[in-house]
């Protein structure tokens, strides 16, 4: 995986962020804080984030480093 590659990745993560409305509230989501851990080997990207409206608090978890526009959908899939 290349640097280009990660930041691609990332990418893709703040949009499926940013466009996952407050459970709440239906507020937008602000990143806090990402971070990737590698657990049995593979890439696991925790981003926390809180709602810029309420404030109330979600974890969302990516699996790296596998993502395009496939996977991408199936994960907006998921999260909505
Ligand atoms: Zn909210």
């Amino acid at each position: 995986m290349t640097v280009k590659d990660i930041m691609k990745y990332i990418e893709s993560e703040y949009n499926i962020i940013t466009n996952t409305p407050c459970e709440m509230c239906g507020g937008n989501y602000l990143a806090e804080n990402l971070q990737v851990n590698l657990i049995n080997d593979m890439p696991f990207d925790v981003c926390s984030c809180i709602c810029s409206h309420c404030g109330h608090e979600k974890a969302f978890e990516f699996y790296a480093p596998f993502i395009d526009e496939k996977n991408n959908k199936k994960f907006k899939k998921n999260l909505n």
